[in-house]
């Protein structure tokens, strides 16, 4: 589907969320993986970002995730306040088998707060779960920030396609319950 199409017709609502987090992490694995068939990836070369769609039955409305990718920007910290614009879900990824990216987590969080929605539904994941013998991080030490920091946790390997399906559903599973929650 490209952008121009009239995208809100045939679903109950449709939402934007953000994959970021430090370059060669994975993110654009993830989303890619998380594609499939189902998903068409478009970029929007203007503003150096690219981004899927998919719909997704959640109870009885049928919701459209726009996920927004870096697009490689990150690289140039390039990313700026409207990439983040009316996302409401984020998904900060770090290398499991990388401690530096680890490390940056709390710098793309204080981006988040800065420029994010307040009730933004944040999942951190570990990717490259499959990297045990090089593992940098243990999965504990990400669960305990998630816990500190108030975030959703899941350890990913979008090589062997564990618990990507996962991390993004839970992520919209929350949002409706967030948005739903404003409605009624
Ligand atoms: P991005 O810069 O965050 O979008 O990262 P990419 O998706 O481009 O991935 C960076 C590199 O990591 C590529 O060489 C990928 O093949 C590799 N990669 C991504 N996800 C995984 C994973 O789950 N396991 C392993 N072993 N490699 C991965």
């Amino acid at each position: 589907m490209l952008m121009g199409d009239s995208i809100d017709e045939e679903c109950d609502y449709l939402f934007k969320a953000v994959l970021i987090g430090d370059s060669g992490v994975g993110k654009s694995n993830l989303l890619s993986r998380f594609s499939k068939d189902e998903f068409r990836l478009d970029s929007k070369p203007t503003i150096g970002v690219e981004f899927a769609y998919r719909n997704i039955k959640v109870a009885d409305k049928l919701v459209k995730a726009q996920i927004w990718d870096t697009a490689g920007q990150e690289r140039f910290r390039a990313i700026t306040s409207s990439y983040y614009r009316g996302a409401l879900g984020a998904i900060l990824v770090y290398d499991i088998s990388a401690r530096q990216s680890f490390e940056n987590v709390r710098n793309w969080l204080r981006e988040l707060r800065e420029f994010g929605n307040s009730d933004m539904v944040i999942v951190l994941v570990g990717n490259k779960s499959d990297l045990s013998q090089s593992r940098q991080v243990e999965e504990e030490e990400g669960k305990s920030l998630a816990e500190a920091e108030g975030l959703c946790f899941m350890e990913t390997s979008a090589l062997e396609n564990v618990n990507v399906e996962q991390v993004f559903l839970d992520m919209v599973y929350k949002i409706h319950e967030i948005t739903r929650q404003k409605i009624l």
